[in-house]
């Protein structure tokens, strides 16, 4: 296996490993053999790379744009059991995302923490309706439950939002959850992952799958900085590409002469971000069923409120959909059914699209996502390839494990140590200080949770450049999280894009400068100021 240049020193002054593109490159060249390649950089071949390299496997994970750039960074960032699967009678899922969401809060606090839901209640039998399963769900979480489900009347249902519409209001039911930052996390897993050997390079696109003897053997990769192409062998071979899994898999088949059929059916789901004082406090809301049956959240984010998210049926891919007018419509109408002073379309922020992986059952072709599988699946191909799709951020550790015990028994994999992830704190929360940051407060240094001593260290601490971004975590971006371009660290790094697109715009001259100065190339300063006016731009009225 392996071994990082510069292993960390634990304790409270972790130095984070180096994250210098050369040197990672140079390690891809090297041509060496891996236990395991990962195709994609999301949620899913993140996860997996922190298991497999935590047990001891040499890894590999090559990401075609920036770790996290696609689904994984445009969740509704809640860790959650999903309430509306019970609804479905589907308590097995429930029950198992109950568990990893108590594992995420301990794994990484600084970037996953409880969070307050507060369901409106409008007709007299919705308390008791909705408030059985809303127990039920408390329930099933036993000992991880993060606190107990309420009946609130009308004053203590304004007591948490303020801002509620009052007319016909009963009372509300209180149940708690979790959210967290979905890219930071994404982040926090690979270099947890790489902390422990594993090599990953962003950037870097997988182009082609080599076969031997009708199985594959490996894949080409292009680095899409220099147009380079280079040729990993691997003894087994995961595509994780998300809701592009298809495109691999077509490759799979072309080689082998394979029949297969496409198993994703993507569903748009977008979200609008709007001031707090839209939603003042520290609790969501959530509408169990809106107008056309969707499940309707507005949730305190990092100084904001995330509101969302819809489930349009998508055919193409793009890497940043546009979103259609009537799903912005849909948010903006039923968010003025709820709330008393409701967002206009000059109130936002942001709005940023995000394409589900639905994975779509053989022979149905109805394009009715909501009735499409929300668990993962993982399916090996004749010449072995494996893939994995679908399932939720929530579960990604859950998966991982899955995945891994499939590769061991279809023999792609030696059995190694058992499964170490769930008592696996990820960086930032190595060294054993207690941390509690609440996900729902303006951006700050919490997020680096026991990094931060390291990063105080870093020049630039006290300029700030905006949105609670400073000149030293630019440099942090870039030294030790992988980022490439502004947009890598204004959309993933610091969550300003998403967050306020604007304000993101104002701010990517300085971000520019500070990552031509660690690296000596832009950053893609005008690729970044093109983006940003996609996330200020509204469908037409
Ligand atoms: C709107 C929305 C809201 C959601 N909200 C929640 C939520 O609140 N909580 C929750 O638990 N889950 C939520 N989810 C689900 C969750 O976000 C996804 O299940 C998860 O992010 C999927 O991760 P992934 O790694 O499989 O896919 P992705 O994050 O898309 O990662 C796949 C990666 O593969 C890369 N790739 C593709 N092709 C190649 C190639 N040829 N070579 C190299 N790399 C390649 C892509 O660039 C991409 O980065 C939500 C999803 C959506 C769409």
């Amino acid at each position: 296996m392996h071994q990082p240049e510069s292993m960390p020193t634990r304790g409270p002054h972790t130095i984070p490993l180096e994250t210098r593109r050369e040197s990672l490159v140079a390690r891809i060249a090297d041509n060496q053999r891996y236990d395991l390649a990962i195709i994609g950089g999301g949620a899913t071949g993140l996860g997996l790379a922190l298991d497999a390299a935590s047990r001891g496997y040499s890894v590999v994970v090559v990401e075609a744009t920036d770790f996290a750039q696609g689904t994984s960074s445009r969740s509704t960032k809640l860790v959650h059991g999903g309430v509306r699967y019970l609804a479905q009678g589907n308590v097995s899922l429930v029950y198992e995302a109950l568990h990893e969401r108590t594992t995420l809060l301990n794994n990484a606090p600084h970037l996953a923490q409880p969070l307050a839901f507060v369901m409106p209640c409008y007709k007299f039998w919705e308390q008791s309706f909705y408030g059985v399963g809303l127990v039920l769900y408390d329930a099933l979480a036993g000992r991880k439950s993060l606190g107990r489900t309420r009946f609130l009347n009308k004053t203590r249902t304004l007591q948490d939002l303020p801002n509620l519409n009052t007319r016909g209001l009963k009372g509300a039911i209180k149940y708690w959850d979790g959210q967290f930052d979905d890219a930071r996390l994404a982040l926090a897993l690979g270099r947890t992952a790489a902390q422990h050997g594993a090599l990953l390079l962003n950037y870097c696109e997988a182009v082609a799958l080599t076969h031997a003897d009708g199985s594959v053997s490996g894949l080409i990769v292009r680095d899409t900085e220099t147009d380079q192409r280079y040729a990993i062998q691997a003894s087994c071979v995961v595509n994780a590409a998300g809701v592009w899994v298809d495109a691999l898999r077509d490759l799979d088949a072309q080689a082998t002469q394979e029949k297969h059929s496409k198993i994703v059916a993507p569903s748009q789901g977008v979200h609008i971000v709007v001031d707090r004082d839209f939603l003042p406090g520290d609790h969501a809301l959530i509408v169990p069923h809106t107008t056309d049956g969707r499940v309707l959240f507005a949730v305190p984010w990092l100084g904001k409120v995330i509101i969302g998210t819809t489930d349009t049926p998508r055919h193409d891919l793009s890497r940043e959909p546009t979103p259609f007018k009537e799903e912005l419509e849909f948010i903006l109408r039923e968010s003025a059914r709820y709330l008393a002073r409701a967002p206009q379309r000059d109130d936002i922020k942001s709005l940023w699209v995000g394409l589900r992986p639905l994975v779509k059952p053989p022979q149905d072709d109805s394009g009715n996502t909501k009735k499409i599988s929300r668990e993962h699946t993982i399916l090996i191909s004749k010449s072995k390839l494996v893939t994995v799709t679908g399932g939720k951020w929530t579960t990604y550790r859950a998966m991982a494990q899955d995945v891994l015990t499939q590769c061991i028994k279809a023999n792609l994999l030696a059995q190694r140590a058992s499964c170490l992830t769930e008592n696996l704190p990820l960086v930032g929360a190595q060294s054993g200080e207690v941390i509690s940051h609440q996900m729902s407060v303006a951006p700050s240094i919490a997020a680096y949770g026991d990094e931060a001593t390291y990063l105080n260290t870093l020049p630039g601490t006290q300029r700030a450049l905006g949105g609670g971004l400073t000149e030293a975590m630019v440099r942090f971006a870039v030294r030790h999280e992988y980022a490439r371009t502004v947009e890598d660290v204004l959309a993933r790094r610091s969550r300003l894009l998403f967050l306020d697109a604007a304000l993101a715009l104002s701010v990517a001259d300085a971000v520019g400068q500070i990552i031509a100065e660690e690296t000596g190339q832009s950053g893609n300063v005008a690729a970044f100021k093109k983006l940003a006016q996609h996330y200020l731009t509204l469908p037409a009225a």
